[in-house]
């Protein structure tokens, strides 16, 4: 079996060291790498080639690409690149891989790669998808980028809404990544009962609670239960209240054998772009923008990031006339969508106009009423206010 891994960065290293079929090794043919600093490298012994190069030595036809890239503008660049060119399998590894000690079966045979065929002319997936299924938060962090702390508990995702929202976007593709967020999910008592939807309707896709972490050694065992049951995995993120819990946290998740990791170090700063003049430089405010491709799924509609797709709610809570109109349908025909979902992800948007080109960075810090202001880019220099 002919395999190349899209991808020398550390993902894809590690797939390099863990391919095997039926307990055979499998050791990949090369590397692909956009980064022109890697082209022409060698990297564990295997070597670091363009695409161009690939497509130069090797009939397509014949291998199978392997995508371990985690950034999904990087992914939907890549299959752009691969559109109009039938190669044999075309699989994303799916990034919980990389931290969970799994092995790559590059066979089709086990679960840790996401395949597509050629369909058309084109490979269909979407790599990451981001919902709230409760808009509140137990932290209330000052510049939260959901703007948590303006919602209260019952700002909930209707179970309805979100299984019709859900079986829409599967005609699209599939999705690599699904990101349960909020707010807090383990907010939601019957958040057991959104695990088991959600893995009915995509029964491959790696599906990941994102949470602060401070109600896990409280969560039912329901709850538990389904996390365990529907393989899913935890991404917490550690600020200094959920690292103070760790120790209790990382017992009860362990006691129950589920997936968990704490994405990165202690969270001590936040980004800040939002304004509300329109007066930026789209180009450069969406390329410089940590949220460009969070494709956030919210009441029936894609929306590029989580403030498109919440901004209507923020300006209505602090009483600014604007409306916003944007996102798109889920109920649009399933090439539509799936072609305006990639143009989001990797162009800018009306929207991107009210962000600074270049985000300022303000220390992490909790504030239950946050004045407008709050969350307003003021100067771009490193700032506590
Ligand atoms: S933990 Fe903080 S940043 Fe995360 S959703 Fe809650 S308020 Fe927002
Ligand atoms: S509107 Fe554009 S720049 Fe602003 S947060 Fe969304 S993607 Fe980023």
């Amino acid at each position: 079996m002919e395999v190349v891994i899209w991808g020398a960065n550390e993902l894809g290293r590690y797939v390099a060291k863990n391919m095997k079929c039926e307990d055979i090794d499998i050791v990949p043919l090369a590397f692909v790498d956009n980064n022109h600093e890697l082209q022409n490298t060698v990297i564990d012994k295997v070597d670091v080639i363009s695409y161009e190069d690939l497509k130069e030595r090797k009939n397509l036809r014949e291998i199978t690409v392997l995508l371990a890239v985690k950034n999904a503008k990087n992914i939907f660049q890549i299959l752009e690149q691969l559109d109009g060119t039938p190669v044999a399998n075309v699989g994303i590894v799916k990034p919980k891989v990389g931290f969970s000690g799994l092995k790559v079966d590059p066979s089709q045979k086990e679960g840790n790669v996401i395949w597509s065929k050629f369909a058309g002319d084109t490979y269909r997936f979407l790599p990451r998808i981001e919902v709230n299924l409760i808009d509140a938060c137990n932290l209330k962090c000052r510049g939260c980028t959901h703007f948590s702390s303006i919602f209260k508990n019952d700002s909930v995702y209707p179970i309805r809404d979100y299984k019709r929202d859900l079986l829409q976007l599967r005609k699209v593709g599939q999705i690599l990544r699904l990101r349960l967020l909020g707010g807090e999910p383990f907010l939601l008592e019957n958040l057991d009962e959104y695990i088991m939807i959600t893995r009915e309707i995509f029964p491959k896709t790696d599906i990941e609670i994102v949470t602060n972490g401070l109600l896990i050694p409280n969560i039912s065992h329901r709850i538990v239960s389904a996390m365990n049951l529907n393989d899913v995995s935890i991404a917490i993120s550690p600020y200094r209240p959920t690292l103070k819990m760790k120790k209790q946290i990382v017992e009860r998740l362990d006691k129950h054998k589920i997936t968990w990791h704490f994405e990165g170090e202690e969270i001590s700063w936040f980004s800040r772009n939002m304004t509300l003049e329109d007066t930026h430089d789209p180009k450069f405010s969406n390329a410089k923008c940590s949220s460009a491709a969070c494709t956030f799924l919210r009441k029936g509609k894609l929306y590029k990031c989580p403030l498109e797709g919440m901004i209507n709610d923020f300006n209505n809570y602090y009483g600014l006339d604007e409306v916003h109109e944007g996102g798109i349908s889920v109920f649009e025909d399933e090439n539509i969508l799936y072609g305006k979902t990639v143009e989001y992800a990797l162009n800018p948007i009306d929207m991107c106009k009210y962000c600074a080109e270049e985000p300022e960075s303000i220390s992490w810090s909790v504030e239950a009423n946050p004045s407008l202001e709050d969350w307003l880019y003021k100067d771009g220099s490193l700032t506590d206010a």
